[in-house]
């Protein structure tokens, strides 16, 4: 399975895109998080991204295109993967064409999760991250157990510094500009799956894996993961 998670900051790409790639068995590639990571540990990368990041802009496309072609090259996307943030653009979504074409395959289907700036704005406002292992919670939407602390490894969580209004307003004048095209881009290629991200997040998973297979991506990528 070779997916790619499209919608608006907050709409749930992350959650689901971590319930997919477990559902698929296949890696969950967030650009993102490969930021935040490089970040946390002071590479030249991370700080590189970190200026535009807390500006809520796009990190230049060179640099997150050759990112994402390295990560694609690793071994254990060669079964398949669920991009998370990438392509934001036109030419990401032409670099990442290139990039499996270059490696002899294609992808399987664009999700794009769908939801209102309100909806989104509340996500964006709660959300908590896991300092130690990444994991994302909701403080009223999918609360911790124990308030501030990861569940799944003890790590503490904290809250994003893109999330706040005036970097989230950015974050989706950018992706009206930047990001909605790409929509369009996969509609005309006709691999479009749009599915309601209002609901819950159980619901919004069910809905996913039942139009991908819907639109047989599941079955074809059956065959195609065993060879
Ligand atoms: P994205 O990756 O698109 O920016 P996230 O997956 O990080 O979005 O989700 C944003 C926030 O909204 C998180 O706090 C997450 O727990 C919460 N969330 C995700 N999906 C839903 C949903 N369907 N209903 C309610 N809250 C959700
Ligand atoms: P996200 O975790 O997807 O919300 O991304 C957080 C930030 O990382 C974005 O606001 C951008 O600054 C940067 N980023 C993530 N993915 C990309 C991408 N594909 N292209 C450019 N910048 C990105």
């Amino acid at each position: 399975m070779r997916l790619v998670l499209l919608g608006p900051p907050g709409v749930g790409k992350g959650t689901q895109a971590t319930r997919l790639g477990a559902h698929f068995g296949v890696p969950h590639i967030s650009t993102g998080e490969m930021f935040r990571e490089a970040l946390s540990q002071k590479t030249p990368l991370g700080l590189a991204a970190k200026k535009y990041m807390d500006a809520g802009k796009l990190v230049p496309d060179d640099v997150t295109i050759g990112l994402v072609r390295e990560r694609l090259g690793r071994p254990d996307s060669s079964r398949g993967f669920v991009l998370d943030g990438f392509p934001r653009n036109l030419v990401q979504a032409r670099a990442l064409e290139d990039v499996l074409r270059d490696v002899g395959t294609r992808l399987d289907a664009a999700v794009s999760i769908e939801a209102g700036e309100e909806t989104v704005v509340r996500r964006l406002s709660g959300r908590r991250q896991c300092r130690q292992c990444g994991a994302v919670y909701h403080v009223e939407f999918n609360p911790p157990p124990e308030p501030g602390k990861c569940p799944v490894c003890g790590g503490a969580l904290y809250q994003r510094d893109d999330d706040r209004e005036e970097t989230v307003r950015e974050r989706l004048r950018v992706y009206a500009v930047e990001t909605e095209p790409v929509i369009e881009f996969y509609r005309r290629k006709g691999m479009l799956v749009a599915v309601d991200g209002e609901r819950d997040i159980d619901e919004v998973t069910a809905s996913i894996i039942s139009a991908l297979k819907e639109g047989n991506a599941v079955e074809e990528s059956v065959p195609d993961g065993d060879m």
